[in-house]
């Protein structure tokens, strides 16, 4: 048999056509009009795909360096921080607050589960300066409700600022920045926008860039206000990702256009998003589904729908089950993470998925399960049925 590679882990993720053509024709100079033009087009963009009317920053760097950015652009050393973790970008967080210098406060849960806000009250302090989290952790396919933890620290009159990865929240859970009263808003290239990875851009609220003017940490590259002032003339202070940027600009295109109407066929991405994450809650909903009905535990009691995580039976190694998936279909999932490895597999719905995309992974986890795990007792179609009905009962609802 041949067999076509297919993608599905949480990050990157499959490739947008669109995007790789318009990456391929951008041979464009940085400091010239149609640089410009691309550049304020694409950050007026993202302010839509994030909902929010404050500055968005592009920086040509992997997520994590927007995380960095967050935190050497809004901290001085001495800062009190707390850092919310149950997984391994969780501790991220905390390494990243810890390498500048901050004092780190940690409500720190085990690895599938989401945050009790009564602890996070209770770890909330007056001198708190800023909250770093994730919207989604994508080392435990857990989401983390960012709406109950904007509403805590209002309610708590705190000055801290809510700094959240959405690196994988984006696109797969409905989340609007400023309707939410997030103050720092981080994305990826390489996870639900569907291009490579290289981009980072993270939103940030008028409190958050005020709180700019005092801060004091080391930063040059990733200097924010500086990104700011020359994103106001359509460029970046250094050389960017001029392909990537193209490449994003496509992808939100087509966002918009899923929500394209007879009267408007350019869309919009306010409903283009929405879309999109409903797409994600739908393929996830189904992808749960088939791996309980084959007999599987899901790892987190908190699934959203980036990635769904699942355990490996009693006694196997999930490597096996990831390679199988590898060596017989083609099809790449991913292992655990950090101390998940082994124990877990995870399965990516974020970005570029569609139905067919997960039927053929359900069917494909099926022959792997029938002819390597038959402690598990399932058989063929199980899985099938299972996520067939959740898709009847999504779309028709609609
Ligand atoms: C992918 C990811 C990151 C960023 O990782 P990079 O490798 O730096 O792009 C950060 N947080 C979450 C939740 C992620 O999924």
């Amino acid at each position: 048999m041949i067999r076509k590679t297919r993608l599905f882990t949480p990050g990157p993720t499959p490739l947008l056509p669109a995007a790789q053509f318009a990456m391929a024709a951008a041979d464009i100079h940085h400091r010239t009009p149609e640089f410009r033009a691309l550049y304020l087009r694409v950050l007026s963009q993202l302010k839509e795909f994030v909902g929010t009317k404050n500055d968005v920053i592009i920086l040509s760097s992997s997520g994590t360096g927007a995380m960095e950015a967050a935190v050497s652009n809004l901290t001085s050393p001495g800062d009190r921080v707390l850092v919310l973790s149950a997984g391994k970008f969780g501790e991220r967080w905390t390494a990243l607050a810890k390498a500048f210098g901050c004092e780190v406060d940690l409500v720190s849960e085990p690895y599938g589960k989401t945050f009790d806000l009564d602890k996070v009250k209770a770890a909330l302090k007056l001198e708190t300066r800023a909250v770093f989290v994730q919207a989604n952790e994508t080392s435990t396919g857990a989401r983390h409700d960012m709406e109950a933890l904007a509403k805590l620290l209002k309610d708590q009159k705190s000055e801290a600022l809510l700094i959240v990865d959405g690196i994988t929240g984006l696109g797969t859970t409905h989340l609007d920045m400023d309707a939410t009263g997030i103050d720092v808003l981080i994305g990826g290239s390489q996870k639900a926008v569907m291009i490579p990875p290289g981009l980072s851009y993270l939103a940030v609220s008028q409190r958050a860039w005020d709180r700019m003017e005092a801060t004091y940490n080391p930063r040059y590259y990733f200097d924010l206000r500086k990104e700011r002032k020359n994103a106001k003339n359509g460029e970046s202070a250094y050389t960017p990702a001029v392909a990537l940027i193209a490449a994003l600009g496509a992808a939100l295109d087509w966002i918009a256009a899923q929500a394209a109407t007879p009267d408007n066929p350019a869309g919009s991405l306010a409903e283009g998003r929405k879309k999109l994450v409903d797409n994600a809650e739908t393929i996830s909903a189904m992808t749960r589904a088939a791996v309980e009905a084959l007999g599987f535990k899901l790892f987190s009691d908190a699934p959203g729908a980036a990635a769904t995580a699942v355990y490996a039976p009693e006694g196997v190694d999930s490597g096996v089950i990831v390679k199988e998936l590898k060596s017989r279909f083609a099809a790449v999932i991913t292992n655990g993470q950090g101390e998940m490895k082994g124990q877990i597999f995870r399965i990516a719905h974020l970005g570029f998925f569609d139905y067919m995309d997960t039927i053929a992974l359900i069917g494909a986890l099926e022959q792997v399960v029938v002819k390597s795990l038959p402690q598990l007792g399932a058989k063929f179609g199980d899985g099938l049925i299972a996520a067939q009905k959740v898709y009847v009962e999504r779309t028709t609802k609609a």
